[in-house]
This record gives C-alpha cells, sequence and structure tokens, in this order.
C-alpha cells in the first residue's frame, strides 16, 4: 500500500479529531466502515463495466472457469495483496450487497456496522432464497439496526437472526437441521484442542456443567479459570475425579459425588418465549441467554424437551410491586426474569455476558438509609452488568450510566465514558417484552441516591504490572524452552555425523 495522501486528508471534516476518546475512536470506526463500502462499491462498479463489455456474450461466459467475477477476483487480489479465495470473498460480499441486501450494505456506508457485522448479516440471511423474503428481511434488518443504537457484532446477528426466523422461518430451520453433531480433534501439537458441535441446549447445558464442577475449589487452588475448566471437562470425560490442587489436608472443598450430583440437578439455563410462540400461534422469535436469538420451532423444541419447567412472567405482578415487601433492595423473582430478559446481556456496548451470568445493577443507587430517596428497586432503574461492568460503573473514575423509559415506553441505557462520550442503546430484547417500558412508577425522583463504600472496591489478585510480568516471564521461559530444543536438535544432527552407538 504505497498511497501516502491518507495522511493528508482534513480528519477534522469527519469529525474524527479532537480529544483522544470514545468520541474519535466511533469516528474512525465509521470511517473504517465507509472505505469498506467504497471498495465494494468499486467492485460492483467493476462487475457491472465487465457485463457491459461483455454485451451479448455475457450468457456464453457463465460456465467459463476464468469468468467475469474470476477476473475481477484478480484486480481485487493484486490491489489488497490478497489470496485470490479471499479476493473472491470480497467479490461474493459486494454481490450480496448489490442483489439481496443493498439496504443492510448502506448501514456501512452510514458507520452504522462495521464489515464484520455486514459478513454476518450475510451469513445469518444465507437461507433466505425467495426474493419478496430477502427484501423484506433486508429492509427490517436495516431499519432496526438503525434504531437501536450502538451496534455491536452480536446486535447485528441478533437482528438478522431474528428477522429471518420471523420472515422465512424455515430457512433458519434448514441451517439448524444442516449443523450436524460431532467432535473434532485438531492434530496440532501446541494446540491441542476438543471441540463438541451439538444443539444449543445441550452446549449451554454442559457449559454449565463444567462451570459448576470447575467452582468446586478453594481459593488456594491455583489454576486459572480456564485450566480450571479444562481439567473438569476432562475429568469428567475421562472418568476421573476433579479437585482443588491447593494440596492441603485442609481444604476447606471436598464434594462428595451426592453433592455434586445435587449441584447438577441445580443447573438451569434461560429461554424467554412468547406464550404464542410455545402454543404455535405465532412466529414470533425467542431469546436464549447467552446465546441470542432462536425461531419459533426452536423454542418449542426445547419447550418440550423433559426437564423442561416453563414458568409464565406475571407483568402485572411486576406492575403492582417490582420488589420483596421483607427487602425493598431486592426485585422480586418476577421482576428480575422481566430486566433479565428485555436486557439480553450486559448494558455495556459491545459486551456480551449473558444477563443470567450478571449482576442486576440499581442504575440510580440505592439508598439503604432512606430506601425511599435513593434510585428504585423499578424496571426504570434496574439492569444487568457484568461484574466487571458493574464494578466499573461503581468505582471507576467518570463513567455515568443512566437508564431511560421514552414516552413509548421503550427502554433506553445511557453509557457516558470519562471522556465524555455518550452512547445510547435501546433494551436489546425491547421487542421480546414491549409492554415493561408501559409500566408506570409508583416511586418518586431519586433526591439522595446511595453512597458507594470506597472500602468495599475488591482487588485484584495481581496488579496489572504482576500480571504483565508474569506474562513476559511465561514468554521468556518458552523461548529459552525453545532455544533449547533448537540447540539440543542441532546437536543430535551434529552427532549423527558420528558411527552410532551401537
Ligand atoms: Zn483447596
Ligand atoms: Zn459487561
Ligand atoms: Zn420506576
Amino acid at each position: 500500500m504505497t498511497n501516502t495522501r491518507w495522511n493528508e486528508v482534513n480528519l477534522d471534516e469527519v469529525g474524527a479529531t479532537g480529544p483522544a476518546g470514545a468520541a474519535v475512536i466511533e469516528a474512525l470506526a465509521s470511517g473504517e466502515s465507509f472505505l469498506a463500502w467504497r471498495r465494494l462499491v468499486v467492485i460492483i462498479e467493476m462487475l457491472a463495466a465487465g457485463m457491459a463489455a461483455l454485451g451479448a456474450d455475457a450468457g456464453d461466459c457463465a460456465r467459463r472457469m476464468i469468468d467475469l467475477e474470476a477476473n475481477i477476483a484478480g484486480e481485487v487480489a493484486v490491489g489488497m495483496r490478497v489470496a485470490r479465495s479471499t479476493a473472491e470473498r470480497h467479490v461474493a460480499l459486494a454481490v450480496e450487497a448489490r442483489d439481496r441486501l443493498p439496504q443492510s450494505a448502506r448501514l456501512l456506508r452510514d458507520g452504522v456496522i462495521s464489515l464484520p457485522c455486514f459478513r454476518e448479516i450475510v451469513l445469518q440471511t444465507t437461507g433466505v432464497t425467495d426474493g419478496d423474503a430477502i427484501a423484506a428481511v433486508d429492509a427490517a434488518i436495516a431499519q432496526e439496526l438503525r434504531e437501536i443504537g450502538g451496534v455491536s457484532y452480536g446486535d447485528a446477528s441478533n437482528v438478522a437472526r431474528r428477522m429471518v426466523a420471523e420472515f422465512d422461518a424455515d430457512a433458519l430451520r434448514e441451517r439448524r437441521r444442516a449443523h450436524s453433531k460431532g467432535v473434532t480433534v485438531s492434530n496440532d501439537v501446541d494446540d491441542a484442542t476438543l471441540t463438541i458441535a451439538a444443539s444449543v441446549e445441550e452446549i449451554a447445558l454442559a457449559s454449565k456443567a463444567i462451570d459448576a464442577r470447575a467452582a468446586r475449589v478453594c481459593k488456594n487452588d491455583s489454576r486459572s479459570c480456564g485450566a480450571r475448566r479444562a481439567d473438569a471437562a476432562l475429568a469428567a470425560l475421562t472418568g476421573n475425579k476433579f479437585g482443588c490442587d491447593c494440596g492441603s489436608d485442609n481444604c476447606a472443598v471436598r464434594a462428595t459425588d451426592s453433592e455434586i450430583a445435587e449441584e447438577f440437578a441445580k443447573i438451569v439455563v434461560h429461554v424467554i418465549a412468547h406464550e404464542s410462540t410455545l402454543n404455535g400461534d405465532s412466529s414470533k422469535a425467542a431469546w436464549f441467554d447467552g446465546f441470542g436469538v432462536i425461531d419459533a420451532h426452536h423454542a418449542r423444541e426445547i419447550a418440550s424437551r423433559p426437564g423442561t419447567l416453563i414458568r409464565p412472567l406475571d407483568l402485572d405482578a411486576v406492575a403492582d410491586c417490582p420488589f420483596q415487601l421483607g427487602n425493598h433492595y431486592r426485585p422480586t423473582a418476577g421482576t428480575d426474569v422481566a430486566m433479565r430478559g428485555v436486557h439480553g446481556t450486559c448494558v455495556f456496548p459491545g459486551c456480551k455476558r449473558p444477563a443470567w451470568g450478571c449482576d442486576l445493577d440499581h442504575v440510580c443507587e440505592y439508598n439503604h438509609e432512606d430506601p425511599a430517596a435513593g434510585g428504585a428497586t423499578c424496571q426504570c432503574n434496574l439492569n444487568p452488568k457484568c461484574r466487571f461492568h458493574h464494578l466499573l460503573k461503581t468505582y471507576g473514575e467518570g463513567w455515568i450510566d443512566d437508564q431511560v423509559v421514552d414516552a413509548n415506553g421503550v427502554i433506553w441505557t445511557e453509557l457516558t465514558t470519562p471522556s465524555g462520550h455518550t452512547v445510547r442503546s435501546r433494551a436489546r430484547n425491547q421487542w421480546l417484552l414491549p409492554q415493561l417500558g408501559l409500566i408506570p412508577c409508583k416511586h418518586g425522583r431519586p433526591v439522595a441516591p446511595g453512597v458507594i463504600d470506597a472500602a468495599t472496591e475488591p482487588e485484584r489478585k495481581r496488579t496489572r504490572t504482576q500480571a504483565k510480568h508474569a506474562q513476559r516471564m511465561q514468554i521468556r521461559s518458552q523461548r529459552r524452552y525453545a532455544m533449547a530444543c533448537a540447540k539440543a536438535a542441532a546437536t543430535a544432527q551434529y552427532d549423527s555425523a558420528e558411527p552410532p552407538p551401537f
């Protein structure tokens, strides 16, 4: 890439300069999207020019190995310094943008989504073959993504899935059928992996079972979270016992088999679906906690599995009283489910942590001394945050979050970063629980939110510097090991010149 004139472009004109912070980062990301869109347009122009040049012969050329698309992929490959297969994927993406998803592609132009988001939309809509259906799906995806704000990769994926589920349910069902079960093992000595492919419900349950096993250690266990999960899963697969590695005879965690079995019986995965979806009256999609949108048929399949418990969500009860009568700080089970369900994930833009793996946070702090003066335990003031983002909001300097319900009952979250940039996002599953924001509040405005006790801020096990040192030490020891191996190999080669020792 030798064109240095990009350096002369006046970024002021596109708002991509100013104090370093999230606003500039966002403007630059929009610029990347815009350039990716321009590249697709240029490819479309090359295709159009090629077609025009072929004229009446276009039909004859369709079977030729070096057809028009292959020629243009060649141009793209040279321009981008990429392999032919990569260039062909860019050409295919341009054709999708032109023929099937023109409105979604314009989201790229307008910086609403990134190129990986557009690729994901293409992937999610692959099964839609009917021309009218794809036009409807494209229009619906574009409209929704323009409205929701703060679009992440997960949002693009879920919105596309939902529109396919609602306009062409068979397409999603076919994709699910095509996903076959299997176990694969990588043959890479340095990166050995075992992958199990199965349905989302089976994988969700298995993953939680691994978590439950891996959690049975005391605080002196030396392993990282990932290593413990791997050891727990391998122990289960090989029929071995998994335990704490602290080495202490007095370790507090010694689970009996019956205790473990009891824990497994408590493993729950959550799906939020409309009653009309479950009884077959509608094709409205559903939400699988931690995985995202599933189609109506899939939701009904899960509902009919042995062991599935269906609990109706009583929004009248939430409206009546959102908090527990004995403890106004705690939401009722119904309010808790409704708030996790309507947000779907941690509310920080881009965070994918499942709602049921999050803390349910009082956005405006609850005042334990004077509950009526602080933030209310109410649908207007509760949302899920993963532990990290909960701590960041609570103890991080300059992070401000807010939740507002607009006049139409739409729930919005607003996050302001320390540099002063605000991202406004609609509750991700507003479509699933539109009635929730229409419930009137029964409390006054908070006048004296609770105060945060800085002494309760948790500390890292290791400081960032300690963690970096540990990582460097690990890399150094790996290098030394590699050097030792190379030296040993060289010696072995040298020795092989000598007569063998026999
Ligand atoms: Zn222990
Ligand atoms: Zn989070
Ligand atoms: Zn309220």
